[in-house]
């Protein structure tokens, strides 16, 4: 049911990361880094087989965020503790197996992994996961993009696992112990719904996989950042190569650009762009490019369009009228 594209029998994968981050000294290659890794192993029948706990010992961020401190009760001195991120992303790569389906709750875990692996010139073992927070948002609350938390999740179904919240491994057993109640909603919608999750679902796979891209620029404006190469090259997200812009940036409300790019062989791509102002004033650019269906890449033609038919002054003083 979750992995139609599967077959039947295959075990599930589901994973949690926990990271830390500096608010005063982020490094735009890694802004959020890893510090621990937990994951279960679930059987067709939905049974747990096999957990995976493991702490990364951080290089970047020695000093844990007194946020992050206070929800998982990690301390610097277990922190100190763990292993070698590449050791540690190794020995999960073997724990899931070849082929991993690997299911998360939330958008968000994926593209962390991938990033701390890419800085360490490593990369992700597996595809995209399953975002178990999309197809419990749309098969059992009928919105797919409300992101209600693990806990929220396990009240709604009335399902009360006995374990700690916010540690890797435990919100990786409370996801799976969804995961039974969530493929019954599944297989109670109509083909018709069922379609179009799965069709949400693909969109957040080529997401997940987006081509990201943060740094910091020499610019005080939109304006002039725009005119820099450095900000507007867009990179193909499966082959990493610039990809030729076939619209340029536009703001697409609220600050926030859209271009379209195209790779000659793999395809278009949708980029979008928005920026962050530093503490010395000047922007920081953070940029992502994922392969666009061609809905997809005829909206951004439209919305481009609109904002062409658009008079210059408005343009300016609201930045478009389309709120995404
Ligand atoms: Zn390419």
């Amino acid at each position: 049911m979750f992995f139609p594209e599967s077959g039947e029998g295959r075990d599930l994968i589901v994973f949690d990361l926990e990271w830390n981050q500096s608010s005063y000294t982020p490094n735009h290659r890694m802004p959020h880094e890893i510090i621990e890794i937990g994951a279960c192993r679930v059987d067709a029948q939905g049974r747990v087989t096999g957990t995976f706990s493991r702490m990364v010992r951080p290089r970047l961020y020695r000093r844990l965020d007194r946020h992050i401190r206070s929800v998982t009760g990690i301390t610097e001195q277990e922190l100190s503790e763990g292993d070698a991120f590449a050791d540690v992303l190794a020995d999960f790569s073997a724990f899931c197996g070849p082929d991993a389906l690997t299911v998360t709750w939330g958008p968000d875990d994926y593209p962390v992994l991938r990033r701390n692996a890419a800085f360490y010139g490593l990369r992700a073992p597996f595809a995209p996961p399953l975002d178990a927070q999309l197809v419990f948002g749309f098969a059992c609350l009928g919105d797919a993009h409300r992101q209600m938390n693990l806990h929220g999740a396990l009240e709604t179904l009335a399902l009360s696992p006995d374990m700690p919240a916010h540690r890797a491994v435990y919100d990786a057993q409370c996801t799976a112990a969804l995961l039974p109640a969530v493929e019954r909603a599944v297989s109670a919608l109509t083909p018709q719904a069922r379609e179009e999750l799965f069709a949400l679902l693909d969109r957040e796979r080529r997401i997940a996989d987006s081509a990201l891209r943060s740094s910091p620029t020499r610019h005080q404006t939109h304006a002039q950042a725009l005119r820099d190469r450095a900000v507007t090259a867009v990179c193909c997200p499966v082959c990493g190569r610039e990809a030729a812009l076939t619209t340029p940036w536009f703001d697409s409300g609220r600050e926030r650009y859209l271009a379209l790019a195209e790779c000659r062989e793999h395809g278009v791509s949708c980029a979008q762009l928005h920026f962050k102002r530093a503490a010395s004033g000047l922007l920081i650019m953070h940029q992502r490019a994922y392969l666009a269906a061609e809905a997809e890449a005829q909206d951004v033609r439209a919305r481009y369009a609109a904002y062409l038919a658009e008079p210059p002054r408005h343009r300016r003083r609201a930045g478009g009228k389309n709120p995404t």
